[in-house]
């Protein structure tokens, strides 16, 4: 048996963790960095070149040579240069090990291949990357040896947000800000923070490496764009899964060992619905530290497969027909204190607070629908919203039975005064119900679900990251917040107003709520009735992001400016037509010199076979039908590559923009599907030894 692992002492290791720093740096330095951390103060260049020597020293130990700004640029991965910490050989020979303050709190990577959706241009080439001193730095081992890694954001000269961090700390500020002025009116006068918590589900599939370089669509796209589906499909054979545990098993290991080393806690791991399918879930944690330890987690996945002999996808969609991959992004609110404004709490009084911060989310998600379901868009992500997968892409909260009961009675009533299971009554007239705890079932086909003291929203891919989600979140729900503390922070009798405001939201934004089961075609036809938005594309979804509405919403909360919008567009049309060019081309590629080669080889072998039966003098009959069954095929095939070869050049042709992605989804995805099915059919019939790739089933079944 492989070595035990003994967690408490080898979790976070590798990590500048608050423990480290109070242990290592001077009193006064550390007092002054947790001030920084606390409330966003200015270091000084003398504290910073402390904390970069000190910082340096524990990474040395560790064995790291090189440091990086590690960040996430709007390419949904992280980008990362690395530098050595050797600085000019002294006169001896000998190098010194140097990292200074400035080093540690800005860097300057080469940002002209960044996306940037043209802000760089107008504003000023260059862009910096500076330091994140609330996300801890950590040393990553790998093949490169050991790194020091230093959260970073990333910006242009003028400020321009050029990553998904700036916005996603800008967006915690606004929510902060909003949220205490809510508890407030609530009498809670001593929490002087509230932070988003996030706790992220990583969907991802395991393959075997080597049949996964057989195929060059897995290798350029992450997914299959050719495959029959096998025999058995999500049904799940109890000998497969037999076989593939140990070998799975040995790999999760390994993934949780590296990942809590770097202070990530992988909590949950198990296998999900498809063949080859798992997940993993960390713990909660704040929303800028969860996006990042979610990258460390895709990161380390991929990494371990690899060494495991195995390759992670993270895809959305890598095989047709079999479930898809996503990420469910668990949001919930915490106060410094300890309390999470998503719990229904004990008392009444609590309670009015919970139904106030509910019925304000039910009205920010009812009336942003269009801009959280672009949040979740990206190319992979078309295949699972708005393809007949869960979830929908139509987006509706799930509130579960109990206060679905509440808001029922708010809105018929205008009191609720009880509450289903507790069946407790409450007397006075403004009071309402007791809530019970965790009441809410598991309905696994609702986008955005309540489950019991947060909600779980769950359109976001697996490939993506889940910053843009929970900018949008945080953002759409301390609007929500300051409308409503506009309105209270005026109110002579506060009881009577807040008790109407929640009637208020109740009532129009119950639209939005949807218990039932949201794959159902009546439910399509429901949300339409409701005025609820179903947009089944990334395409059709991005202009969600520049609407005056979004585009005031996101200026007033200092989360985005209009040009950083736009430029956000921009790069999501540009890497929407990217991404559907090479799934094309990579399909021209094996179509050309994969596919129809062989099946032409194939067909010759049938044609000697037809000809040395007939001559024989036996029945060819099957031989001669199962030829001409191929040959139409691969006249199809041929036709559908030809169609396929001609649109894309078109496309490809085009100026980049909003008209080139539209192209790319309405003619050259359609031709796409087109190539595929004859393809499909043939991968049906024809020999297996002749067929050019390794199949669906020996894919998923034989990891
Ligand atoms: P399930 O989705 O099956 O209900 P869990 O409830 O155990 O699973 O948690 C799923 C994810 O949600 C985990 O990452 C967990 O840490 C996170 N989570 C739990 N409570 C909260 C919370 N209050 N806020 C944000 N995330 C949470
Ligand atoms: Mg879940």
């Amino acid at each position: 048996m492989s070595e035990l692992i003994n967690i408490a002492e080898i979790f976070g290791e590798n990590v500048f963790d608050d423990a480290t720093m109070q242990e290592r740096l001077p009193k006064k330095v550390y007092k002054d960095l947790k001030k920084m951390i606390e409330e966003g103060k200015e270091l000084d260049l003398a504290t910073a070149d402390v904390i970069a020597h000190e910082m340096k020293e524990w990474a040395i130990e560790k064995g790291a040579t090189h440091y990086t700004h590690w960040f996430q640029p709007l390419t949904g991965t992280t980008a990362e240069k690395h530098d050595s910490f050797i600085s000019a050989p002294m006169e001896s020979g000998k190098v010194l090990m140097s990292f200074s303050g400035k080093e540690l709190i800005k860097g300057e990577p080469d940002a002209s291949s960044f996306p940037s959706g043209g802000l760089r241009a107008t504003f000023e080439a260059r862009g910096y990357t500076a330091w994140d001193c609330t996300s801890p730095a950590f040393v990553r081992k790998d093949a490169a040896g050991a790194t020091l890694c230093i959260p970073t954001a990333f910006c242009s000269y003028t400020g321009e947000a050029l990553d998904q961090k700036t916005p996603l700390l800008r967006s915690m500020e606004a929510i902060n800000e909003q949220s205490l002025r809510l508890i407030r009116l609530f009498g809670n006068n001593t929490a002087k923070k509230v932070t988003p918590s996030v706790g992220a589900e990583q969907e991802y599939f395991l393959v075997d490496a080597k049949k996964f370089h057989e195929r060059k669509d897995l290798i350029y796209t992450g997914r299959t764009l050719f495959g029959a589906m096998p025999p058995k499909g999500q049904e799940l054979d109890d000998h497969y899964f037999g076989t593939i545990r140990q070998r799975i098993a040995s790999f999760m290991k390994d993934v949780n060992e590296e990942l809590w080393k770097m202070g990530v806690t992988a909590k949950t791991q198990h296998n999900e619905v498809a063949p080859a399918q798992h997940e993993l879930a960390p713990i909660y944690a704040k929303a800028n530290v969860a996006v990042d330890h979610n990258q460390i987690i895709m990161q380390t996945l991929k990494r371990v497969a690899s060494e495991h002999g195995m390759k992670c996808l993270l895809h959305e969609k890598p095989f047709a027909g079999v479930n898809g991959s996503g990420k469910h992004n668990n949001w919930s609110l915490t106060t410094d204190e300890g309390k999470n404004l998503l719990d229904p709490g004990r008392t009444p009084h609590e309670n009015i607070q919970f139904l106030l911060v509910l019925t304000c989310i039910l009205k920010a998600v009812d009336e942003h629908a269009a801009l959280l379901r672009e949040s979740a868009a990206d190319p992979g992500n078309d295949h699972r919203l708005g393809a007949n997968e869960a979830p929908p892409a139509i987006v509706s909260v799930f509130l579960g039975e109990q206060l679905e009961d509440v808001l029922e009675q708010l809105i018929t009533t205008g009191e609720a005064t009880h509450s289903l299971n507790t069946g407790k009554l409450q007397t006075g007239v403004r009071t309402l119900p007791d809530l019970a705890k965790d009441t809410s079932d598991r309905n696994r086909t609702s986008p955005f679900a309540f489950t019991g003291n947060k909600f779980e929203f769950r359109m976001v891919g697996s490939r993506d990251s889940v910053a843009a989600s929970n900018i949008v979140l945080n953002t759409i729900v301390a609007d929500a917040f300051a409308q409503a503390c506009d309105i209270l922070e005026k109110a002579e009798d506060f009881e009577k107003a807040v008790h109407d405001l929640i009637k208020q939201y109740a009532t129009e934004h119950y639209r939005i709520v949807f218990n039932g089961n949201g794959y159902a075609d009546e439910w399509i036809q429901e949300a339409a009735r409701r005025g609820l938005p179903n947009i089944r594309s990334m395409v059709d979804a991005i202009p969600a992001l520049v609407t005056e509405d979004t585009i005031s919403l996101f200026e007033k909360y200092h989360v985005f400016t209009r040009a950083e919008l736009e430029s956000r567009a921009e790069i999501k049309y540009e890497n929407y037509a990217k991404a559907i060019n090479i799934e094309a081309r990579t399909m021209i590629d094996m179509a050309s010199k994969q596919i129809i080669p062989a099946i032409i080889r194939y067909t010759k072998t049938l044609a000697d076979t037809v000809n040395s039966v007939r001559e024989a003098g036996a029945d060819f009959s099957v031989q001669a039908q199962l030829l001409g069954q191929i040959s139409e095929l691969l006249a199809e095939t041929k036709k559908a590559l030809d169609v396929l070869v001609k649109e894309t050049e078109t496309a490809a042709a085009m100026e980049e923009g909003e008209a080139q992605a539209r192209f790319y989804h309405d003619t050259v995805f359609p031709a796409m599907e087109a190539l595929r099915a004859p393809v499909d059919s043939l991968e049906m019939i024809v020999d297996k030894e002749a067929w050019p790739m390794p199949s669906y089933g020996d894919l998923m079944f034989e990891v």
